[in-house]
């Protein structure tokens, strides 16, 4: 048998462990997608033991002694060094493909199965038990379920190991090969420029009025303008589906087959528009990945940082530019006549841009979000290492709140209980937020200078030739590149501060006019 039809059939052999795997998570996000958005209360149990017996399948896949055995046959090293080796002679698709299987196996292999299928148990009750806990804002009902979440969390960080900080390994499942430390001097930058460009808008003394932001907006009409801009945003309604649940998200159930969710507020109108274009970025990103990474491990985004970018940039970027309102405030002021017959185009776009701090992350404005995620960054790391005990979690959230954005919540659910993401255990998760913010701003000044007219093609409401950029540089690529490399590839160099802040300088500067 010669050394190339070894090498096919390892190859072979691993791509159909792979598929398995996948099907098994296609099929779990099914029933994720389920839980937030039709399934019935009473529910919650069942849908934790299936999802509790799908997580253990698909580590027995992800973990199957066999991937293994073919990787190391195939001359792939992955037992030492953090980036998998895979021989010169395996290029494209086939080289990343063995790089993202072998650093998949390593890592769930250091997980035991029933760390896995007891995390999946506990976080399905877990956000169940927060709903409840958020209702009446009381944080007592959750930290117990916490707690026995986070030990989890924190048995997995030592099961993964680390050299540096027990935050590393957590922040390596969704964003690749970053560190903890990495990331902390990123955004020490950033807190900077925040702090100074906050400074100035304070300084400005102008007041953008959003009054009417929260006048009566009918739910049917707001579907209908939703599904206009899904639509001229280039949303593939025969691939995917919109749909509505408590928290708005992007989940993908097959290659043709990408869901996105948005919520819907009568008296607050910004909420459904801004949550369908940002879940609109992360669908599009999802579908537009080159064919031939369907059905495997590639198809995915490059990191959770990186998709993030795709869902942010068309939500702030374009979806709160004034250009885009040119286009679309036309029609969505004949949609509600009533209730904006006061308000003209320049109004519009200062008030859905207005920077104010504020208690709740996904309401944030451009500027204040990222010390969101700055005060969360900080937190996760203290209940990771165990500086912080989670009995003391609420007082150090509104002490950091103060801290940041000079801000005491009035209670915890405007405050600790505010977000999903630690009764489902992502820890880690967080960050890649505004990593997402940085890497747009920074694709985008390289979009501006490739598509010089961006601005008139978007006031036509046209966005073929923004998608056609994006899919040619960013979606097509899924995993094939690490973020970092991606990143460089894009835009000539490593992740820069700097294009979020001049970003934020010049668009903040307009509205408030230094
Ligand atoms: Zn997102």
């Amino acid at each position: 048998v010669s050394e190339n039809s070894k090498n096919s059939a390892a190859l072979q052999r691993l791509r159909e462990i792979d598929r398995e795997y996948r099907l098994l998570s296609h099929a779990a996000a099914v029933l994720h997608w389920d839980q937030e958005t039709y399934m019935p209360e009473a529910a919650v149990r069942d849908r934790a033991e299936q999802l509790s017996l799908l997580s253990g399948l698909m580590h027995d896949r992800i973990t199957h002694p066999q991937i293994g055995e073919q990787l190391t046959a195939l001359g792939v090293a992955f037992e030492q060094d953090p980036v998998p080796r895979v021989p010169e002679t395996f290029r494209g698709i086939e080289r990343a493909f063995l790089r993202e299987l072998a650093r998949q196996y390593r890592r769930n292999s250091k997980i035991p199965r029933r760390v896995v299928t007891e995390l999946a148990r506990q976080t399905a009750i877990g956000q169940r038990v927060w709903v409840e806990a958020r209702k009446t804002a009381q944080f007592n009902k959750f930290s117990g379920q916490l707690a026995v979440i986070l030990a989890l969390v924190r048995e997995v960080s030592s099961c993964l190991g680390f050299e540096d900080h027990p935050y590393d390994p957590l922040l390596d499942e969704f964003e690749p090969w970053l560190k903890t430390a990495e990331v902390g001097e990123v955004f020490a930058g950033l807190r900077e420029g925040l702090k100074r460009l906050l400074d100035r808008i304070k300084g400005s003394g102008k007041t953008v009025d959003t009054e009417y932001l929260s006048r009566t907006y009918e739910l049917e009409k707001q579907k209908s303008f939703g599904l206009r801009v899904l639509e001229a945003l280039g949303f593939d309604f025969k691939r995917g589906r919109l749909d509505e649940s408590a928290h708005p998200f992007t989940t993908t159930l097959g290659s043709d087959d990408v869901r996105i969710t948005t919520r819907y507020d009568d008296r607050f109108l910004p909420s459904a528009i801004f949550g369908t274009i940002h879940e609109c970025g992360h669908g599009l990103y999802e579908l537009g990945f080159d064919p031939s990474v369907r059905g495997t491990l590639l198809a995915e985004g490059a990191s959770l940082g990186l998709h993030e970018s795709q869902s942010r940039m068309m939500e702030n970027m374009i979806g709160r530019s004034l250009p885009f309102w040119t286009h679309f405030y036309p029609p969505l002021k004949r949609l509600f006549p009533d209730s904006l017959a006061d308000v003209d185009l320049r109004r519009f776009y200062e008030g859905v841009n207005r920077v104010t701090p504020s208690f709740i992350r996904v309401e944030a404005d451009e500027v204040t979000y990222n010390l969101h995620i700055l005060l969360r960054f900080e937190l996760e790391k203290q209940l990771i290492s165990g500086e912080l005990a989670v009995d003391d979690l609420p007082a150090a959230w509104n002490a950091k709140m103060e801290e940041l954005l000079g801000l005491k919540p009035p209670d915890d659910a405007k405050g600790v209980l505010q977000d999903i993401h630690w009764s489902g255990g992502t820890f880690g998760y967080f960050p890649t937020y505004s990593l997402g913010n940085l890497y747009a701003a920074q694709f985008f000044s390289t979009l501006k200078g490739d598509v010089p007219d961006w601005c008139k093609q978007v006031e036509r409401g046209r966005f073929q030739t923004i998608l056609a950029w994006l899919k040619e540089n960013i979606h097509k690529h899924a995993r094939v590149y690490p973020a970092r490399e991606l990143c460089t590839r894009v835009t000539g160099e490593p992740l820069n501060p700097r294009y979020l802040l001049e970003y934020l300088d010049e668009k903040f500067g307009d509205i408030y006019g230094f």
